[in-house]
């Protein structure tokens, strides 16, 4: 039984001079929600096309369920693909849409009835109401379904998908996340999910990779990346955090804040220490406590944001406390173990 359903190993491509992606290493695992998270331009959709085939790499070997592919057209990978516009057929009712790669590969009339009914019904769409609509009498959610059914009805040993919600409101998206989640659990198709929004990318993820400028900053679980973040990239591109520029000295860091105790040191002279906003504590109870006035208070529902300034360094900070006001002078703190030293 093979371990990985992709492995790219080493993978570059270039668009004439420029390197869209350089040396990727990837494994990913059989039945994996893997994502790839990156901004704008990072190479995501580079990545995506050379699993599916649809561009060669330079250099690199990409395997697929154990067998090499790097040069194989995409129509000998069996791989099923769902992009933002979802290329549905307007002309093809829902039912035709599924049974489309079906018929294609030729299975008899009654396979494919008995198929596309239980793709419909996996993907939440009552086959008896939805199955003679036509593309355009579907919501936006009803269509990506539809789309979802009909790339997974090929049984493909993986599920490529490209910014898939990109389109969807916010609600919808949302609820269209944990549906993803749910089908992905159900039929254990390996999924690799290309996106730049971090939420869908740690919801569903299994694991994911950070992209940057044509290279993986990180791979790891959602936890992991934003627990552990390798890179400051990482750190300030999943969630927020604070950076404090400081100095090692001995076993602590100088910063305009004053002497700040960490955990671990990594060897560099100038670092960057990171917290996240939700690891500050207000009051003085933990190993690094500052003084500071806040300038900024604002309500986000059942708790509060607020940037304190502690010598000219302006802390963003969560907290459930109430009845915190602009100008107050407070006590904010950290404990080392919830930093994380970078080199600056
Ligand atoms: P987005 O989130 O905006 O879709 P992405 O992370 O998917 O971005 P890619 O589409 O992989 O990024 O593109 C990576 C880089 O390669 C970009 O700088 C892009 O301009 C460039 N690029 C992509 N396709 C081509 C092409 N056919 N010719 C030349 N440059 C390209």
């Amino acid at each position: 039984m093979v371990e990985f359903a992709v492995e790219l190993d080493g993978v570059s491509k270039k668009y004439g001079n420029f390197e869209a992606v350089s040396n990727i290493k990837i494994s990913i695992r059989r039945g994996e929600f893997f994502s790839i998270l990156g901004p704008s331009g990072s190479g995501k959709t580079t990545i995506l096309r050379l699993i599916a085939g649809l561009i060669f790499p330079d250099s690199g070997l990409i395997k697929i369920m154990g067998q090499n592919c790097t040069f194989i057209p995409p129509y000998k990978r069996n791989i099923g693909m769902v992009f933002q516009d979802l290329a549905l057929f307007p002309h093809l009712n829902v039912f035709e849409n599924v049974a489309y790669g079906l018929r294609i590969r030729k299975l008899p009339e009654i396979e494919i009835k008995r198929k596309v009914c239980e793709w419909l019904e996996i993907v939440n769409l009552d086959p008896k109401i939805f199955s003679r609509r036509k593309i355009n009498q579907l919501s936006g959610g009803q269509q990506q379904r539809v789309a979802i059914a009909r790339a997974l009805a090929i049984e493909p040993s993986v599920l490529l998908l490209d910014e898939p919600l990109g389109s969807l409101d916010l609600k919808l998206r949302q609820h269209m996340m944990s549906e993803l989640k749910k089908i992905q659990r159900t039929v254990k198709t390996t999924f690799v999910y290309v996106t730049h929004d971090q939420s869908e990318a740690l919801v569903m993820s299994d694991r994911l990779a950070v992209m940057n400028q044509g290279k993986v900053e990180q791979v790891g679980s959602p936890i992991e990346v934003y627990e552990k973040p390798q890179t400051r990239f990482v750190a300030e591109f999943i969630g927020e955090m604070n950076f404090i520029p400081a100095e090692v000295c001995e076993d602590h860091l100088l910063s305009e804040l004053g002497k700040i105790k960490v955990s671990k040191i990594n060897g560099a002279k100038k670092v960057v220490l990171g917290v996240r906003p939700e690891k500050i504590k207000v009051g003085n109870k933990a190993e690094n406590v500052f003084r500071g006035k806040i300038e900024e208070v604002t309500y986000l529902g059942g708790f509060l944001k607020i940037k304190v300034n502690v010598n000219g360094v302006k802390i963003k900070c969560i907290t459930s406390s109430n009845g915190l006001r602009e100008e107050d002078e407070i006590e904010i703190g950290w404990n080392s173990e919830e930093a994380i030293v970078f080199e600056a």
